[in-house]
Formats: structure tokens, C-alpha cells, sequence
């Protein structure tokens, strides 16, 4: 279950607007009211987040007393939003190759984000793994 979902609104004049707010709750009056031209709302109904998996970047920087390492470095993560289950990458990869990465998950549910994880070189999520990766920091990832 999502923890939030979308509301869509109309006015009588044809504006449509849109309001993310908590999966229980109902749209406030201030939100029916038509952000162009003030008329309230002569329809709301609500839509569900569609099953995606979750997209993160996780910085993977750390710091020693002020001396701080792998500014610049990130893991990669893939969560189910309804289990809680994830999936984190074994190596770091900078900024633009970690959003690359990710990329290739976008508008994926979990089930085929699961299966496709092990398809485009992210390995094993368990903490040996991680631990290691910074071993191989500098290699270059395709
Ligand atoms: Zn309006």
C-alpha cells in the first residue's frame, strides 16, 4: 500500500490540478479550490500510485573527523514501497552512471525490476560486498 496517492480536481471552467496527500486522507478545502481562478472543485477523485519500484541514490561518502572520502561516490537502490524489500548495489559508481543505472529501472513494478537487477552488473546486495566494493573504487563500470 502506498503511503500517498493523487488527487485529481476539475473546475467548472476546465482547469485541472493535481494534489499528492496521504493514502487516508481527503482533500482539505484549500485544496479544491482551482489555482487559476479560485472556483472550487466541482469534482476529486483519487488515484493510486501505480506498483513502481522505488529509485535511490545513496551517497556513500564517509567521514573520519572531518576527512571525508567518496565525495562523489553512490550506491544504487531498489526498493518494493509495499514490502520494504530492497536491493543495493555491491559497487559505488559516480553520479551520472549511478542515475544511469537507475535509469534502466524506471517504470518497472518490483517483481521485474527483481529479475532484471542481475542483468545490468549491480552484484550482490549482502554487507561483505558492500564492504569490499571500495576495493575496486576507479574501475570503470559499463
Ligand atoms: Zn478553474
Amino acid at each position: 500500500m502506498a503511503e500517498f496517492a493523487w488527487w485529481e480536481m476539475h473546475c467548472d471552467r476546465n482547469h485541472v490540478w493535481w494534489r499528492s496527500l496521504s493514502a487516508a486522507a481527503e482533500p482539505s478545502a484549500n485544496d479544491l479550490v482551482c489555482p487559476v481562478d479560485g472556483e472550487q472543485a466541482v469534482t476529486a477523485g483519487s488515484r493510486a500510485l501505480a506498483d513502481r519500484a522505488e529509485l535511490r541514490l545513496i551517497p556513500a561518502a564517509w567521514d573520519d573527523e572531518g576527512v571525508v572520502g567518496f565525495e562523489d561516490e553512490y550506491f544504487v537502490q531498489i526498493t518494493d514501497h509495499a514490502s520494504g524489500q530492497f536491493l543495493r548495489s555491491a559497487k559505488t559508481f559516480d553520479f551520472d552512471a549511478a542515475c544511469k543505472r537507475l535509469s534502466w529501472f524506471r517504470r518497472m513494478t518490483w517483481p521485474d525490476a527483481e529479475r532484471e537487477w542481475g542483468k545490468v552488473g549491480l552484484g550482490e546486495t549482502d554487507d561483505s560486498a558492500v564492504a569490499g566494493s571500495s576495493v575496486s573504487f576507479g574501475e570503470t563500470c559499463e
